[in-house]
C-alpha cells in the first residue's frame, strides 16, 4: 500500500486528500521538503500556479523534489500541477519545474469557455468515460517522445498524459465523487 503526499501550501489538497481516504490509500499533507522522504507519490493540486511555484521556491522544494523523481516517487499534478511539472511553458511565469517532457499553455481554453465539463474516455481507466471538470485549465501543445497521451478533448488536444510514473491532468478528478483516476495513481505509486 503506497503513501502519497499531497502538496499542501496552496489549492485543493483537502478534496485530494480526500479521494485517497476513500480509496483506502494513505496520505500526508506536505508542507516542507523534508516531508518528501518516505513517500511513493505526490500530488499537485489544482489552484494558482504561479502562486504554488512561488511557494515550492521559498521552501526549497525544486531541487528536493528533482532528486527524489530521479529517485523514484511518482508524482500527479492537476491542473496548476501540470503546469508547475512542465518542462516549457508557453507563458512568461511562473518558471516551470521542468519534470515532465510537456510544454504547457495556461488557460488555453481562452475566456469564453474559462470553465466546461466534458465526458472524457481516458486510456488505462477501465469503465464509463470520466466526467471531467475543466476550470481556467492548461492544455498540453507539446510531448517528448517518451509521453504517452491519455486522454484528449476536441480530438486533438491532450488533456492527460503520462511519462513512467509522472501524470498530469488539465482537469480535477478531485472535484466529483468518482475516484478511478486516484485508484490509477496510486497504482501508479505502488509499482
Ligand atoms: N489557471 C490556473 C493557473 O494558471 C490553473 C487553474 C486550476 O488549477 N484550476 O495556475
Amino acid at each position: 500500500m503506497p503513501t502519497i503526499g499531497v502538496l499542501a501550501i496552496q489549492g485543493d489538497f483537502i478534496e485530494h486528500r480526500r479521494m485517497l481516504d476513500a480509496i483506502g490509500t494513505e496520505s500526508k499533507e506536505i508542507r516542507l521538503p523534508k516531508q518528501l522522504e518516505g513517500l511513493d507519490g505526490l500530488i499537485i493540486p489544482g489552484g494558482e500556479s504561479t502562486t504554488i511555484v512561488q511557494l515550492i521556491d521559498i521552501y526549497g522544494f525544486r531541487n528536493p523534489l528533482r532528486k527524489q523523481v530521479k529517485d523514484g516517487l511518482a508524482v500527479w499534478g492537476t491542473c496548476a500541477g501540470m503546469i508547475v511539472l512542465a518542462r516549457k511553458l508557453l507563458d512568461k511565469r511562473p518558471e516551470p519545474l521542468g519534470l515532465m517532457d510537456i510544454e504547457v499553455s495556461r488557460n488555453a481554453f481562452g475566456r469564453q469557455i474559462d470553465s466546461f465539463e466534458t465526458s472524457l474516455d481516458v486510456s488505462g481507466i477501465p469503465g464509463p468515460p470520466i466526467h471531467a471538470l475543466f476550470i481556467r485549465a492548461p492544455l498540453v501543445t507539446n510531448v517528448g517522445a517518451n509521453v504517452q497521451i491519455l486522454a484528449q478533448v476536441d480530438g486533438d488536444k491532450p488533456v492527460a498524459v503520462r511519462e513512467g510514473k509522472l501524470l498530469a491532468t488539465a482537469f480535477h478528478p478531485e472535484l466529483t465523487n468518482d475516484t478511478r483516476v486516484h485508484k490509477f495513481f496510486s497504482d501508479i505509486a505502488s509499482t
